[in-house]
């Protein structure tokens, strides 16, 4: 917790970094409370955890509710995210390179179980177990040699995204590889740019809308939208909501 408020100060200021550490510990303590005395309602998959209720997200611009694991740090996308890999894409049988952006601490044990697939954990910085120091705009792999690409909530966070999409369009397998990627989005809106990393958005460079699909589109993708194939009971049970995210693939541009 020391950490994180001495990065808050950094990132806002002593006193907007105290407003939000005592916005963030008040929330903290009612929910572990609820945790304490109320019966279990509600499980995480990727760590087992059981209870009430999971921690608020709660940024100095905006706040999620009911989303956070207590154990593992899960947010409600990677909860659904590692249901949808287990059960739904069986990632478990696939076989080739991949590579993943951010890697998301939650989702490292379906990941150490791949033994068919090489992963590469990219990032810009050396946290999170990265295993490849690289910037998303300039990926330093082999053109059309990646078989699954994985990029969740990643693309806000750069300068260029349009960029970002070419070279993720470059280094895929024509006609059997797999991006499969999500943004936080504003459905019913059109995609807006800050111009700027915003800090009181966790860095966001835009907020998309409806259009994200037509931005993969330009980058030369064909796009399929999915969600993660959970029923209202599961949602409840896992504390997820429904989003959607996409699956693009890359067409065989040698015959043309
Ligand atoms: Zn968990």
């Amino acid at each position: 917790m020391l950490r994180w408020y001495r990065s808050q100060i950094r990132e806002h200021g002593a006193l907007d970094a105290t407003r939000l550490l005592w916005r963030v510990g008040w929330s903290r303590t009612a929910t572990g409370l609820a945790n304490k005395l109320l019966p279990e309602k509600i499980s995480c998959p990727c760590c087992g955890w059981r209870g009430r209720k999971f921690y608020d997200y709660i940024e100095l611009g905006y706040a999620v509710r009911h989303t956070v694991c207590p154990q593992c740090d899960s947010h409600a996308r990677h909860r659904a995210l590692f249901l949808w890999l287990n059960q739904v894409y069986q990632l478990k049988g696939k076989s080739g390179v991949a590579l993943v952006f951010a890697p998301e601490k939650a989702l490292a044990s379906i990941w150490n179980n791949t033994p068919q697939l090489q992963v590469f954990r990219v990032d810009i910085e050396p946290a999170r177990s990265v295993n490849l120091l690289a910037d998303m705009q300039h990926v330093p792999i082999t053109t059309s040699s990646v078989d699954l690409l994985w990029c969740h909530h990643v693309l806000e966070h750069v300068e260029n995204d349009r960029a970002a999409i070419r070279e993720l369009y470059r280094v895929l397998r024509p006609l059997t590889g797999e991006l499969i990627v999500s943004v936080p989005m504003e459905i019913g809106t059109r995609t807006r740019e800050y111009g700027f990393a915003n800090k009181k958005e966790s860095g966001h460079w835009r907020m998309y809308g409806d259009d994200f699909a037509d931005r993969l589109g330009e980058g030369g993708f064909m796009v399929r939208t999915v969600d993660y194939h959970l029923s209202a009971a599961d949602c409840e049970r896992y504390g997820v909501t429904r989003e959607q995210f996409y699956i693009c693939q890359k067409p065989d541009t040698s015959r043309s």
